[in-house]
């Protein structure tokens, strides 16, 4: 059989080698198995439904949402000689006969389908009466609300499953959530369904996390090396992408801002001026992203945390394209959790709260990770990794590990001195022995722990508090203004009964970047050919006279 379909994927569509785990996937299939398939966009998922549909008896159904994709795939499957057709409301009466008769006489092989037609009684009754190879379900995740395009018209396909029980079902998806995931197979009723899921590492792409303290500063230590390369910087709201593209303007860089509310000709001549190389940064919101396919882009700088992992994802997905060595950094402040709960909890709609909160949990973790980045990413969308990267920030510097038992006692009797009702900002206040106005107020200036954590800086202390918090000795209500109270495991570390121990933060891009080049970090890709591209780019960058680039100072 491998023989075979070996054969369909030269002769018909013209490829020499699957990709992993297509030929997996289609086997399962033609062996008549339920499948449920998680791949990238551009992954390749349409071939694991339309070898089979070449190599099973009877005709292959394909739910697919919209009719510009479907007439796209249509017309390439009869380019390559396979026999295709679409039904969809564009069609005229007539058109649409044809496409029965077609199907009535066993002539086709796969026809793609809108849900809404395919779920009207008369067109499931006719399929009764037809030879099925299979059902494909492409974007699947449309069936489910925790997935980016609700549409309510996908969540009757869970029948198909009791009204076919013969015929495997394939789905498919790039939506790598995994409550999306359990919610589609949930909904599909496919208990039984392999799940695969692939292709989501970019092994190009090296990941960084930095806490978040002077923003711009950092941003600006981090362009300085990258002079003449082209990336992006995203930023959540349109004040701020406006702000950042201005610093950068005036510190000489070769900068444009991006976001929904510019005008349209001004977007484009951004979006074309990046594409051909005469700017170099984009500062930009998520609005930035959607058509862009330019292969050299070299870094994607997140100034603010995205509201989930999937963004993250997606966004830092849009660098290395051309498969040479790029960057992703995250600015990750406390600050910016605050700022999103806030907007995520000021929706009505309860399930919508939870299931955001969710996600923006899920992004927390990921840049509070103390583990490998890329395993850390790579384990949330499904694909576990036996092995760390050796190229992300956690891999080439490891967390420096020490005794902080003592700050912990400090920082948790503050807790509960101050009476387990403020928040991280006002207890390192009281820490620190600040006589600002709140904390006379309050007179937390004459509690026992006022001040007692002079020594250490402000930003250490967010570091240790943020830890103990993700570490569980600490609790954070959000909906208390992220007021900090014990757990339970508080309790034996206040009686000195435990020792605490934790990492100790990197928090320039410098000291990242140091320690990165003195490990040696692993490369997945060609430094000599990249070293010649550069140059390269470089000698075309001075023929052109581009803006010079200067070096960037301190905000
Ligand atoms: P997806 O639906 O996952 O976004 P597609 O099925 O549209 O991806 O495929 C994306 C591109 O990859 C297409 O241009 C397709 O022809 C190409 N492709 C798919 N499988 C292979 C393969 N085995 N070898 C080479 N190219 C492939
Ligand atoms: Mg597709």
């Amino acid at each position: 059989m491998a023989a075979s379909i070996q054969h369909t994927l030269k002769t018909v569509f013209g490829f020499h080698d699957f990709r992993p785990p297509q030929q997996e996937v289609i086997e399962r299939v033609l062996a008549g198995e339920d499948v449920f398939l998680v791949m990238p966009t551009g992954g390749g998922k349409s071939l694991c439904y339309q070898i089979p549909a070449l190599h099973r008896d009877g005709v292959a159904i394909v739910v697919s949402p919209l009719i510009a994709l479907m007439k796209d795939q249509m017309d390439a499957l009869i380019a390559n000689g396979v026999r295709a057709a679409c039904l969809n409301s564009s069609l005229s009466a007539a058109e649409a006969g044809r496409v029965f008769q077609q199907l009535d006489k066993g002539t086709l092989d796969l026809l793609y389908v809108a849900p809404e037609r395919l779920l009207m009684p008369e067109f499931l009754e006719r399929l009764g009466t037809l030879k099925l190879a299979l059902f494909a379900i492409d974007e699947a995740h449309c069936i489910s609300q925790w997935g980016h395009d609700f549409r309510p018209e996908y969540t009757q396909l869970g029948r198909l499953r009791p009204l076919f029980p013969g015929v495997p079902i394939v789905a498919m998806t790039a939506t790598a959530d995994p409550e999306t995931r359990k919610d589609i197979l949930g909904q599909l009723g496919l208990p039984n369904a392999t799940v695969f899921v692939a292709g989501f590492d970019r092994p190009n792409i090296t990941y960084t996390v930095i806490p978040k303290q002077k923003p711009l500063a950092q941003l600006g230590a981090f362009l300085r090396n990258r002079r003449d390369e082209a990336g992006i910087v995203y930023a959540l709201s349109r004040k701020r992408v406006d702000q950042v593209a201005k610093q950068l303007q005036a510190a000489g860089f070769s900068a444009a801002a991006y976001h929904a509310g510019l005008p349209d000709d001004q977007r484009r001549r951004v979006q074309e001026a990046f594409q051909r190389d005469d700017i170099r940064i984009v500062v930009a919101t998520v609005a930035f992203g959607m058509g862009i396919d330019k292969p050299n882009v070299r870094f994607v700088v997140h100034y603010d945390m995205p509201k989930s992992v999937e963004s993250y994802y997606q966004e830092t997905g849009r660098a290395g394209r051309d498969g040479l060595p790029s960057e992703a950094l995250m600015l990750f402040g406390m600050g910016d959790v605050m700022t999103a709960r806030k907007l995520i909890e000021n929706s009505d709609n309860a399930e919508r709260v939870r299931i955001e909160i969710q996600k923006l949990n899920a992004m927390v973790a990921y840049g509070e990770a103390l583990t490998c980045r890329r395993r850390a990413l790579l384990s949330y969308f499904g694909d576990q990794r036996d092995h760390d990267c050796g190229n992300c920030d956690i891999c080439t510097d490891p967390p420096q590990r020490f005794d902080a038992t003592v700050q912990a006692q400090k920082a948790l009797s503050c807790v509960y001195r101050t009476g387990e009702r403020f928040g991280m900002m006002h207890l390192i206040e009281v820490l620190r022995g600040s006589k600002n106005q709140r904390v006379l107020d309050l007179k937390h200036d004459k509690l026992s722990t006022w001040g007692i954590g002079a020594d250490t800086p402000a930003t250490q202390w967010e570091n240790i508090i943020r830890q103990l918090i993700h570490l569980g000795y600490l609790t954070q209500d959000f909906t208390r203004f992220g007021a900090l109270s014990l757990s339970s495991a508080a309790r034996p570390v206040l009686k000195g009964e435990t020792t605490v121990t934790l990492g100790m933060p990197r928090n320039t891009v410098e000291t990242v970047e140091r320690t990165r080049k003195r490990a040696g970090a692993k490369k997945d890709y060609d430094q000599a050919l990249f070293d010649k591209l550069r140059a390269l780019r470089k000698q075309i960058a001075d023929a052109a006279k581009l803006p010079p680039f200067v070096v960037f100072s301190d905000a």
